[in-house]
């Protein structure tokens, strides 16, 4: 079995409410019924569990050391907390510092403890909690940090790796933690940005674009898995016969997934051309556009064409609420692509992360559908769309170009740039 990521969710003040007394929270009385959940809870765990990530409660109970509480209402209270949520372990800690246990937090026993018998891939993994205890416990066990701020009036977490206001709103952060792909065992010791080359990348790379020349030298490149192409591209070359230049590019790259777009806005003519297009070769896939010209969702064409068998690349995705439907329309169907337009998105000022992790998120259940990156600005998105786990990115021919920059000494860089001002001012013959 392969690690999973997982959540360490501490209890009090995470997932149920805490007591706060003065500013300063107080263990709540376990009476072996269902403590209040805190809002958006439950549906932070479904979404976390959906994403295929084990969800692990690790609660320091002292009071049971204490005397003011038995252990037996503190477990009764939390086999409810985990059938409501879902809950992969709840693990307790009993005992008071003097105890000398190597479980209470800031110690991170409970979480090894768990790491280790539910087999949990701990560097993509995450502790969430409300206090400076659960922060350090998720140090010492190697985990990313979060931390939900309650404004307690007390010692502060030294440095969380990630804060915010409750778990809903972590979600997307915890999410492209898990979803992060670890770079290979050889290079793990290593800085990552010191040793990336392009050969590293678990994100498939498509070039996208419509110059013959190109595509054939692309075709001949390893680190190139597929193509995509679309009118705009293809009338930018000139091209005039769709059918002909396409009949071209399929002999230049035998086998590799090969993108071809509609033209209709009629969604009965949309069918049409998508079942001659897919008729072109078995590693054709249909780009359908996400909606006609006039906004109106193509979901109809995406579901009779996708249950008829043909392959698809639904296209112009922008929302995560795009994404869900066309998951719904494409599910249980052949192989198919999503292109969210990553790049597009960044270009309204928007950061793209959250949406493509999300994107990723809705799809993680239907192994039959690949996320792609569409319209990438620059070479840094290759990076992210491979850290987040995104399944392919489609970069132009130009782009390209700079693939091998991945990974470069940046000394280096700085020193070809002052030589490539050098030579260009040399050859230009300025005199001063
Ligand atoms: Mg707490």
């Amino acid at each position: 079995m392969t690690p999973r990521p997982a959540v360490f969710l501490d209890r009090d003040g995470v997932l149920t409410e805490s007591v706060v007394v003065d500013g300063v929270p107080r263990p709540a009385h376990s009476d072996g019924t269902l403590l209040p959940l805190r809002p958006g809870v439950e549906e932070a765990c479904a979404r976390l569990r959906r994403a295929g990530l084990l969800l692990i409660c690790v609660s320091n109970q002292p009071d049971v050391a204490r005397g003011t509480a038995d252990i037996e209402s503190v477990n009764a209270t939390n086999r409810e907390l985990r059938a409501a949520l879902n809950l992969d372990a709840v693990l307790v800690c009993p005992h008071d510092d003097r105890d000398g246990c190597e479980c209470r937090k800031p110690l991170p026993g409970m979480l090894l403890a768990a790491a280790d018998s539910l087999d949990v891939d701990l560097a993509r993994s995450v502790m969430v909690g409300d206090r400076w205890r659960d922060i350090e416990a998720g140090r010492r066990a190697g985990v990313t940090t979060i931390f939900i701020d309650n404004r307690y009036d007390e010692r502060q977490p030294n440095r969380p790796d990630i804060t915010g206001p409750g778990l809903l709103d972590v979600v997307p952060q915890i999410l492209q933690v898990a979803l992060r792909i670890t770079m290979r065992d050889a290079t793990l010791d290593r800085p990552a940005a010191e040793t990336l080359s392009p050969s590293d990348l678990a994100v498939e790379i498509f070039a996208d674009g419509a110059d013959r020349a190109s595509i054939l030298q692309l075709a001949a490149n390893p680190l190139i898995k597929g193509f995509t192409t679309n009118p705009t591209l293809m009338r930018a070359v000139g091209v005039t016969d769709y059918e002909g230049f396409a009949h071209e590019v399929l002999t230049a790259v035998p086998g590799m997934p090969v993108s071809f777009e509609v033209f209709a806005d009629d969604f009965d003519e949309m069918e049409r051309q998508a079942r001659r297009i897919a008729e072109w070769g078995d590693n054709v896939y249909v780009k359908i556009p996400v909606t006609d010209t006039k906004g109106r969702p193509t979901d109809r064409v995406v579901s009779t064409l996708s249950e008829e068998g043909v392959q698809l690349n639904v296209t112009a995705l922008f929302t995560v609420e795009q994404v869900r439907w066309v998951v719904d329309a494409l599910a249980g169907g052949p192989r198919a692509f999503i292109s969210v337009f990553a790049g597009r998105i960044a270009d309204s000022g928007r950061d793209p992360i959250p949406i493509m992790v999300d994107s990723l998120e809705v799809m993680a259940a239907h192994p039959n559908l690949k996320l792609i990156w569409a319209s990438p600005r620059e070479i840094l998105n290759i990076v992210q769309a491979d850290q987040i786990g995104c399944h392919v990115i489609t970069v132009t021919h130009d782009l390209l170009k700079k693939l091998s920059s991945i990974g470069k000494d940046l000394d280096e860089f700085s020193l070809d740039t002052v030589r490539m001002f050098h030579r260009d001012a040399a050859s230009a013959g300025f005199t001063l």
